[in-house]
């Protein structure tokens, strides 16, 4: 269950459903390379499984959460949308 924000280098603890941003993330598919260490009832059976991922007020606005197959669930910042260009005007 969360205890506290998403954001490693954050220590807000998880208090209030209403604040901050609450994530669910399906993590359908990802290989559970780690060796179950004994303290969770998540066992590597089942692959899929839904997980919560909290952010605070601060970081919500900050950032946000993402997955991937490769690295699991991390922070990173939102990208405004407008900033956003085409990467092709880069290529040479
Ligand atoms: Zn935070």
């Amino acid at each position: 269950m969360v205890s506290k924000c998403a954001n490693p280098e954050c220590s807000a603890p998880f208090l209030y459903f209403h604040r901050g941003k609450l994530f669910r993330i399906d993590t359908e598919g990802r290989p559970d390379r780690r060796r179950n260490m004994g303290n969770e009832n998540t066992s590597g059976r089942c692959l899929r499984r839904i997980e919560f991922y909290w952010l605070c007020d601060e970081c919500a606005l900050k950032m946000t959460l993402a997955f991937d197959k490769v690295s699991g669930v991390f922070v990173r910042p939102h990208v405004p949308v407008q900033a956003v260009k085409p990467a092709a005007v880069a290529a040479a």
